[in-house]
């Protein structure tokens, strides 16, 4: 277990003080979510009483509180930073008192441009609207998406973790998988474990089986899975550390049909040269473009549905998004999913997803385990 002071440096508020200023902002405005634990280690749980890291271009940065929340963040990574704690009582205006510390960063001035948590409830954002309301209010990613991207090599380390874990509950499946059960009683012994292997939460569990394995965002129905089915099982959870995990493997319940071989054959390979072209200075639309072309030529492009891929970390879904129209740059640090899929309307399909890492000189897999089709008995 990677130490939190590991996963969340001391100096990473100063880097986003910076981040901040260079921005033109003048201050971050995180209510709980994944910003304000990535720069706190706090995991905060959002209530409608407010909890705001406020983070100033220039000035100290204060955490605003409910009194009732405050052992909490003193029982996080918060407790051994130096970072003061405004708790505010049951009867306080907290808004108020986020604004009085803007005035006094502005020595006296409010601020003339704020940026908001992107998840922060909207009836927060209309309370801050209210009360700055000659401030132009935008979205903390413009700062922070460039600092969360970029992976520290602790944070490569509870992905991997967390690919590992993940990586666990797939090798179990012929446990769970059976012609018989249903769909949603194999979710749930696959729900325990996505726990019993080391995460504190199981985020999503989907299992398509047969025609359901062409819809790409099937969850769980009572459908009862079949000798010859194909079945998508793709899984993921947060593990304590607050990494997620996210990885998809198909399987076929006995002998799949042929049709349904022959564009999983294509798939395979179609994943494997999108995970090689990942490195340095390749785009993200390039490695998209690497797997649909693969897919297209084969003749099954119409029913690649989906982008490749998205970022992960704190979030299962963040920024880089590995999509056609994206041409950012990959850099060292950054974790992907590649995750092609071929969904053939009312019959099957399959998706294969295995979470990577751009390494200085290439690429590492965070899903080791074998991505071909796994048999199980019928
Ligand atoms: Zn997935
Ligand atoms: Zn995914």
């Amino acid at each position: 277990v990677t130490p939190p002071s590991k996963l969340y440096p001391r100096d990473r508020i100063r880097r986003a003080q910076d981040a901040t200023a260079q921005a033109g902002l003048d201050a971050l405005l995180l209510t709980p979510g994944a910003d304000l634990r990535y720069l706190t280690g706090y995991d905060a749980v959002p209530l409608e009483r407010l909890t705001c890291l406020v983070v100033p271009a220039d000035g100290d940065p204060v955490l605003v509180v409910p009194l009732l929340e405050r052992p909490a963040a003193l029982a996080s990574p918060v407790g051994s930073m130096d970072l003061e704690i405004a708790a505010w009582q049951e009867t306080d205006d907290p808004v108020a008192l986020v604004v009085d510390r803007l005035r006094t960063y502005g020595r006296g001035a409010l601020p003339k441009r704020v940026g908001l948590a992107n998840r922060m409830w909207a009836e927060q954002v209309l309370r801050f609207r209210d009360r700055l309301p000659d401030a132009e209010l935008g979205l903390s990613s413009t700062v922070l998406r460039a600092l969360r991207m970029r992976k520290t090599p602790a944070e490569v380390d509870a992905l991997r973790s967390a690919g590992a874990a993940i990586d666990r509950v797939h090798e179990r499946m012929g446990e769970f998988l059976r012609a018989g059960r249903s769909e949603a009683e194999i979710a749930k012994d696959i729900g325990q474990a996505i726990l019993d292997e080391g995460h504190v939460r199981a985020d999503f569990i989907i299992v398509a089986s047969g025609p359901n394995s062409a819809s790409p965002h099937h969850e769980v129905s009572e459908r009862v899975v079949e000798v010859g089915d194909p079945v998508v099982v793709d899984i993921g959870g947060t593990t304590a550390d607050g990494y997620c995990s996210d990885s998809t493997r198909t399987y076929a319940v006995g002998n799949a049909p042929q049709d349904f071989l022959d564009y999983f054959a294509v798939l395979l390979d179609a994943q494997a040269r999108a995970v090689e072209a990942v490195r340095p200075g390749t785009s993200c639309d390039a490695v998209d473009a690497t797997a649909r072309e693969l897919i297209t030529a084969a003749g099954y492009g119409q029913w690649f549905v989906h982008r490749t891929g998205h970022g992960i970390g704190l979030e299962t879904h963040e920024d880089p998004y590995i999509v056609a129209g994206n041409t950012e740059p990959l850099e060292p640090g950054m974790a992907f999913s590649v995750e092609p899929g071929i969904y053939i309307a009312g019959r099957h399909g399959a998706r294969i997803e295995d979470i990577v890492v751009c390494t200085p000189d290439g690429v590492e897999r965070l899903n080791t385990i074998a991505r071909d089709l796994v048999v199980v008995d019928g």
